[in-house]
């Protein structure tokens, strides 16, 4: 069983069946965070904004791309404080933590101060995602886990379970992989995550444990190890 986790959630992780945020998505994964906060886990979150925007994706309608980008990062914070509301009401203690400072809501991100939490036992949900733009919060999550020194990043993928080796709802020859190095990522292109947060996890020596959030109690599941996922890490055995 992991020690220290990081959970990396997208935007539309939380969305289920509503157009931002659905809170019975909330509270499930609220109920998931809390059992395994009870099991004497440390757990630190990053959660996207693609439930709310991408700057990609408004930059396509004519809006600046920089400007587009914190507009996207302003959506992580919004995700950020539902996500520590649905865990202080199953009674977990918790802290957001921004990379936009945001005195009136959140903490400043303070890499030892966040250390510090954990070690308490509190959660800490980094919003705001590096706070630059033409990043991801792919790359906060590889970021962070490096900051804080997680054992591994948790990421909760909406509606599939691993990576394969083409999209498994348009192919139905794809495979689905086990295990994959980092390499074996950026060789054959497989769509995990971006190389920017592909090539940080490599170069710091992250694991990543891609698995399905739908599934019932997979977050429970993972961080106990039998959960059915992919395991991607440097080494080739
Ligand atoms: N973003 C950014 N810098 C960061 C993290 C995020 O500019 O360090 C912006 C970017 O526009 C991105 C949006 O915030 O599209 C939402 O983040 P992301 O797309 O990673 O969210 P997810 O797909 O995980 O929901």
């Amino acid at each position: 069983m992991y020690k220290r986790v990081l959970l990396k959630l997208s935007g539309e992780a939380l969305q289920g069946k509503e157009k931002n945020f659905d809170p019975l998505v909330l509270k499930n994964l609220a109920k998931q965070v809390k059992e395994i906060h009870d099991l004497g886990v440390q757990v630190a979150i990053v959660v996207g904004g693609g439930n709310f925007i991408r700057g990609k994706t408004v930059a396509e309608i004519g809006i600046d791309r920089v400007q587009g980008d914190y507009m996207g990062m302003l959506a992580t914070i919004i995700n950020a404080l539902a996500i520590q509301s649905a865990l202080e009401r199953e009674g977990v203690v918790t802290r957001v933590q921004t990379s936009i400072e945001m005195p009136k809501v959140a903490e400043p991100f303070i890499q030892r101060r966040a250390v510090h939490h954990l070690e308490k036992g509190i959660v800490v949900i980094f919003g705001g995602g590096t706070g630059s733009p033409f990043f991801s919060t792919d790359t906060t999550a590889a970021l962070r886990a490096s900051e804080i020194s997680a054992d591994v990043i948790l990421m909760a993928k909406n509606g599939v379970d691993g990576v394969y080796s083409a999209d498994p709802k348009k192919d139905p020859n794809a495979v689905k992989y086990d295990h994959l190095t980092y390499m074996d990522l950026l060789n054959q292109g497989l769509q995990v995550m971006d190389s920017t947060a592909t090539s940080m996890c490599m170069d710091n020596d992250i694991e990543l444990l891609v698995f399905n959030m739908n599934e019932d109690g997979s977050i429970v599941k993972a961080v106990q190890g039998t959960v059915q996922g992919t395991v991607i890490n440097k080494n080739s055995d």
